[in-house]
């Protein structure tokens, strides 16, 4: 037992004792051990702030050590106005688990390291979707623009969430989403669009039925009705309309 090394009825270690039974270099191994001032021994779960275990503090732990993201990612993109398809794609982005050739290849799946479409880097779901050079041309021709260097996928997200407005957030994700069926339009059938045709998002872009809600708008203010919730809906489904149309 360990405390048979120490003095008893105290918290210190039993040098001479130590010094007997060890060489020099375990010894001062064992010495160097740090010894609880506490009388008790309990356990203490170092991962909840009250040390107690719970099944959350747990999860919370093992994302961290996977470098999964945090809940609040999980929030922002769940509470983004863009049809759920999309939001399902970006999840699969942020735990990286796209089919790009950087998590392809440690699965003995046989393709080419080398983004296919500038044929210059490595392939991975940071690079397709932010830092290859088609897509950095795209974020510049969109409202969004390009930030500095991101660590991740994740890193990136939060510096949307944190310098774009609402809007620029569904559509950088819709960006992305076009930025990578592009990429498999390339891979499976040799076709790469042009960055303008991406990159030029507008929610404003009017179809014919956003028209048609557009002149019932006007037709009820000039009315004069109490009308704020049908409009508040009218204006809804208008952006509603435009972002499905930008994902098809
Ligand atoms: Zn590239």
């Amino acid at each position: 037992m360990v405390d048979s090394l120490m003095v008893p009825g105290q918290q210190s270690w039993d040098y001479d004792l130590i010094a007997d039974i060890f060489n020099s270099r375990d010894a001062a191994l064992i010495l160097q051990v740090p010894l609880s001032v506490r009388q008790n021994e309990d356990w203490y779960w170092l991962a909840d702030p009250k040390w107690q275990f719970t099944v959350r503090s747990c999860y919370n732990m093992l994302n961290f050590e996977a470098n999964v993201p945090s809940s609040k990612v999980w929030k922002r993109l769940w509470g983004l106005e863009v049809p759920g398809k999309v939001k399902h794609f970006f999840w699969r982005a942020l735990m990286n688990v796209l089919p790009t050739a950087d998590n392809l290849r440690p699965r003995k799946v046989e393709v080419s390291p080398i983004c296919p479409i500038c044929n210059a880097v490595n392939e991975s779901v940071l690079h397709c979707l932010v830092e290859c050079l088609f897509a950095h041309s795209c974020w510049l021709l969109s409202s969004i623009g390009t930030f500095g260097s991101c660590s991740s996928l994740i890193d990136w997200f939060e510096q949307i969430f944190t310098r774009c407005c609402k809007e620029d957030c569904n559509l950088a994700v819709i960006l992305c989403w076009r930025l990578w069926f592009n990429r498999n339009d390339k891979v499976w059938n040799d076709h790469c669009s042009q960055a303008q045709s991406l990159g030029y998002l507008d929610l404003r872009e009017e179809s014919a039925l956003e028209g048609w809600l557009e002149t019932l708008e006007v037709v009820l203010l000039q009315q004069s009705v109490r009308v704020s919730l049908i409009l508040f809906t009218l204006a809804r489904l208008k952006r509603w309309l435009s972002v499905k149309r930008l994902v098809g």
